[in-house]
C-alpha cells in the first residue's frame, strides 16, 4: 500500500505540488508514496498542472489505516478527520507547528521560508536526486503563487534562489510574466459560486477557544471582486453561522497594490481593532501592506484573542 502524501484542506497550489514532489522524491528513494488532495483543484492549480503536463492528485478525505506524509501543514484542523488513525511517517512544511502529535519518530522539514517546495528543492539537492522538469515548473508555480511573486512578507532569500534554480530545470525564462499569468486565472471569480470562492483559500483557527475561519482571495486589481463582494458577505454569514464560529474573516489582497480589504463578520469586531489599530468601517477595513494570511494576519489576530 502506498504512502498517501497530502496538503491542507482547501488545497493551494503549494498543497498540491508539494505533494507531487515529495511523492516523486521519496519513491524515487524507495518508499512507495501517491500524492492525494482533500479537495479539488483551484483554478491556478488546475492551470499549473496544466501547463507542465501533471495529472490531478485523486481526491481523498479519510486516511485511517494508511501511512501518511503532510506537507504544507501539521495542524489538526487542516489534516482528515481520522488523522489520529493514520501513521504518520514525516512532515515537509513552512508553517509554525501544528498540534499534530506521533508516538514514533519521524523524517520533519519544517523550514520559515515563504513555500513548502522551497525546502523540497532543498530534500531533492540532499538525496541528490534530480528534479523531473514538469515537477520543477509546479513547484517554481507554488513558490510565486505562495509568496505573491516574491512580493509577500513571508519571501525569503531562499526561496528566490530556489525559484531560480527550478526555472532554469523548468526552462522557464521569465518569472515575472509566468507569475502574473497565473495571478490572472488565480483572479477570476465570475465563474465560481459565493461559497466556493469563499472556501478556494480558507482555513480554520482555534484562537484562545473562539473558533476564526480566515480566507483568502488574491486578485491583481480590487476592482474584479467588487461585483461579488455583496453575495461573499453573504455566504460568509451563512458559514459563520453553521460552523458556529465566532467570526469569519476575509482577506481581499490586491497584489498590485500591495494590501488587503478585511472583511469582518465578528462577534466582537472590537478584536480588529485589536489586532491592526483600525477600526471597522461598514463591513470591511483596509489593511495597507498587508498580504500574507500566516505572518501578517494570523499572528496579530491571535494576540487580540489571546487578551
Ligand atoms: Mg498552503
Ligand atoms: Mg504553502
Ligand atoms: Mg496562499
Amino acid at each position: 500500500m502506498s504512502v498517501l502524501v497530502f496538503g491542507h484542506k482547501n488545497p493551494d497550489t503549494d498543497s498540491i505540488c508539494a505533494a507531487i514532489a515529495v511523492a516523486d522524491l521519496k519513491s524515487k528513494l524507495g518508499l512507495e508514496c501517491k500524492p492525494v488532495a482533500q479537495g479539488e483543484l483551484t483554478p491556478e492549480s488546475k492551470f499549473v498542472l496544466d501547463k507542465f503536463g501533471l495529472k490531478a492528485p485523486e481526491v481523498v478525505t479519510s486516511v485511517a489505516g494508511q501511512k501518511v506524509i503532510l506537507v504544507d501543514h501539521s495542524d489538526l484542523a487542516q489534516s482528515p478527520d481520522d488523522l489520529g488513525q493514520a501513521e504518520i511517517l514525516g512532515i515537509v512544511d513552512h508553517h509554525k507547528l501544528g498540534d499534530v502529535t506521533t508516538p514514533n519518530p519521524l523524517e520533519c522539514w519544517i523550514w520559515p521560508v515563504g513555500c513548502t517546495t522551497t525546502v523540497i528543492k532543498s530534500m531533492y539537492d540532499f538525496y541528490g536526486v534530480e528534479i523531473p522538469k514538469d515537477i520543477a515548473g509546479a513547484m517554481l508555480c507554488s513558490i510565486l503563487s505562495d509568496t505573491v511573486i516574491f512580493k509577500s512578507a513571508t519571501c525569503t532569500d531562499e526561496d528566490k534562489k530556489a525559484s531560480e534554480d527550478l526555472a532554469k530545470i523548468a526552462g522557464v525564462s521569465n518569472l515575472m510574466d509566468l507569475g502574473m499569468e497565473m495571478f490572472k486565472v488565480k483572479s477570476a471569480v465570475d465563474k465560481d459560486s459565493p461559497r466556493d470562492l469563499l472556501f478556494r483559500d480558507y482555513k480554520d483557527f482555534n484562537m484562545s477557544g473562539n473558533k476564526v475561519g480566515i480566507g483568502q482571495l488574491e486578485v491583481v486589481d480590487l476592482s474584479i471582486v467588487e461585483p461579488v463582494k455583496d453575495s461573499l458577505y453573504a455566504e460568509m454569514k451563512k458559514v459563520k453561522e453553521e460552523g458556529g464560529r465566532n467570526a469569519v474573516y476575509l482577506m481581499l489582497t490586491d497584489i498590485m497594490k500591495e494590501g488587503t480589504e478585511l472583511l469582518v463578520l465578528a462577534d466582537d469586531p472590537s478584536y480588529v481593532q485589536k489586532a491592526f489599530g483600525k477600526s471597522v468601517e461598514g463591513t470591511s477595513v483596509w489593511l495597507d501592506g498587508v498580504m500574507s494570511r500566516k505572518k501578517q494576519v494570523v499572528p496579530n489576530f491571535e494576540k487580540a484573542y489571546a487578551g
